[in-house]
């Protein structure tokens, strides 16, 4: 069999090994609460409040999806047409054409355009956010921010263009396999170092400290049967005034992260119901399942790069020989930018789904709804949410349980527990 023969074969392996996993592991059948409650809890959030967020909403919305369309655009017209592969020779044209110059910096060079023609998107969200107050850190921080993770990225980019590249020198015919499982280990790796090694580049962690709402929280941990060595506290308040909470990382790198700004504007059952709610991810091993399909996700887009970017009208329209020369890049680039989009509306429906089996978690451990849907509202308040977003969007891009069906659920769980 052919080394493309081998690519269809892994490439249908490795599709359904991630439809069994996503079928198995992601909890599908938790419908959200019925209608008639959210329409409840919306009604019991203040009128001006729910104007007030839907006003913030739609006044970041044109940035938003102008950013997307550009990106898409830019992407598609560096891919699709041979001045992407131009930019690339000209990158390494000072090295004689080197394929390292080629690969790492006509590769960087391909993503700092991309950033910078959406970069006046990025600014006009970093203004509509000032402007209702919710951003902090003012325009010097946000540029310090914008430079930071511009710096993570082209080492993280530099490494793994470096790496691609020199696989597809070493092992022409084959590169793909290999590819497809460094693709997959590079996933499983920034899992573990990503907390340890990125986070602390944008904030710092402390632990919270010794008293009350410290010891709860390692309690309740404890009768979760959630190892947790520690709870840290982020200083996120350096660069908003939004509350939030995760947990990250696996194994012996694995935390939950309060931000300080939670701390600061919720009474302690809210943010032992956030904990609890972080504590569910742990337990239903949300960052592991997150990896795995992750990583399976990785290895089948490099297998599937190789065949559709092997295409010849597509090689014709990029102006290449073979989707294995650096000056091949901006044609996956622009594959991987189409794929993007058309996954993001299967991620956010994934996400819904464990989000909502955390939020259940949270309130059978904490037993507490009263707790749970004063936190929500507070979320709700502080991070300018709409409460009930249109259904477009929520089933384009929504991460989270919209506020009216994680306070809808809370009131369902009241109901049937009695309280
Ligand atoms: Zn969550």
């Amino acid at each position: 069999m052919s080394p493309r023969g081998w690519a269809l074969l892994a490439l249908a392996g490795l599709a359904l090994a991630l439809v069994v996993t996503t079928a198995l592991l992601i909890p599908w059948n938790r419908p959200p609460a019925p209608r008639a409650d959210q329409l409840a809890a919306l009604r019991a959030l203040p009128a001006d409040q729910v104007a007030h967020g839907r006003e913030f909403r739609a006044a970041l919305r044109p940035g938003g999806y102008a950013s997307i369309a550009v990106g898409l655009l830019i992407a598609l017209a560096l891919g699709l047409t041979p001045l992407g592969s131009r930019l690339i020779e000209l990158a390494g044209r000072p090295f004689g054409g080197h394929w390292i110059a080629q690969a790492v910096l006509g590769g960087l060079a391909v993503v700092l355009i991309a950033d910078l023609v959406t970069l006046p998107f990025s600014a006009w969200r970093q203004a509509v956010l000032t402007r209702y107050g919710l951003s902090t850190n003012g325009w010097g921080g946000w540029v310090i921010d914008l430079l930071k993770s511009y710096a993570v990225s082209a080492v993280v980019g530099a490494v793994a263009l470096l790496g691609f590249y020199a696989v597809i020198r070493l092992a022409p015919r084959w590169w793909w396999a290999f590819g497809a499982a460094g693709a997959a280990g590079l996933v499983v790796l920034l899992s573990f170092v990503l907390p340890v090694l990125v986070e602390p580049v944008f904030n710092r962690f402390t632990p919270m400290e010794q008293g009350p709402l410290r010891t709860e929280l390692i309690a309740l941990a404890a009768r979760d049967g959630v190892p947790v060595r520690d709870v840290l506290v982020a200083d996120a308040s350096r660069r908003t005034r939004a509350v939030n909470a995760y947990v990250s990382g696996i194994g012996p790198t694995r935390r939950v992260v309060v931000y300080d700004t939670l701390l600061r504007e919720a009474p302690p059952e809210e943010v032992t119901a956030v904990v609890a709610h972080e504590l569910g991810h742990a337990r239903d091993r949300d960052v592991t399942v997150g990896t795995l399909t992750g990583a399976l996700g990785a290895a089948a887009a490099v297998v599937a790069l190789y065949l559709i970017g092997s295409w010849a009208p597509l090689l014709r329209l990029a102006g290449v020989d073979s989707v294995a020369q650096p000056r091949a890049f901006p044609l996956l680039v622009a594959l991987v930018t189409v794929v993007g989009l058309v996954a993001t509306p299967i991620q956010a429906l994934i996400s819904r789904r464990v989000e909502a089996r955390a939020d259940a978690h949270a309130l059978a451990l904490t037993e507490d709804p009263a707790a749970f849907e004063s936190m929500q509202r507070r979320l709700a308040t502080v991070n300018l949410a709409d409460p009930d977003p249109p259904r477009w969007e929520y089933l384009y891009s929504a991460t989270h349980p919209s506020t009216v069906e994680r306070m809808a659920a809370a009131r369902a769980y009241a109901r049937e527990a009695g309280r």
